[in-house]
């Protein structure tokens, strides 16, 4: 057991997707000291909203959050993926997409780019959850490959380039 907890962007993440019941920041700012500054730590009735953290003493501010510069809202996060039936896509793989970054796979921004950009045939990748940014889908091609295996897809995305969908129901009540 660390204390003070060592910062990390993950806890962050998670701790900032609640707005904070003590300062009154909005999901996807860090916390607001008095002084209108990003506090150096986050308030305890907000992370201990996020169940691992809830027993911790106090939670530090990353450093690339700024503690100490002047407070600025940020972006909310996408609200977390919702597990759902899986869902079967076929689309068009371009070269682009086998050579997904991990930021790429996992920020909802892929799309696929022009005439330098060949498609090298068709795929079937499954749907395995959905929020308001677009779909989590899981690839065949290995943990090595996008994010762990999987990519998150945006819905205009889905809207250009899905072929065909077939959703996977229980086979056995
Ligand atoms: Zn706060």
């Amino acid at each position: 057991m660390t204390d003070p907890h060592a910062p990390s962007a993950a806890d962050a993440d998670d701790v900032e997707r609640h707005p904070c019941p003590r300062c009154g920041v909005q999901p996807g700012s860090p916390c607001r000291s008095r002084g209108g500054a990003v506090a150096g730590t986050y308030h305890t009735g907000r992370f201990t909203k996020v169940s691992r953290l809830a027993k911790l003493l106090r939670v530090q501010t990353p450093a690339d959050r700024g503690p100490g510069q002047p407070w600025r809202p940020g972006t909310p996060p996408p609200t977390p993926v919702v597990e759902d039936t899986p869902v079967a896509i076929s689309l068009p793989v371009h070269q682009s997409f086998q050579d997904i970054s991990q930021q790429q796979a996992a920020d909802y921004s892929y799309q696929p780019g022009g005439d330098e950009d060949p498609v090298l045939g068709g795929h079937e990748i499954t749907i395995v959850g959905y929020n308001n940014q677009g779909v989590r889908v899981e690839n065949s091609w290995g943990g090595n490959w996008g994010d762990g295996g999987y990519v998150n897809l945006s819905w205009d995305f889905l809207a250009g380039q899905v072929q065909e969908a077939n959703a996977i129901g229980k086979l056995v009540q």
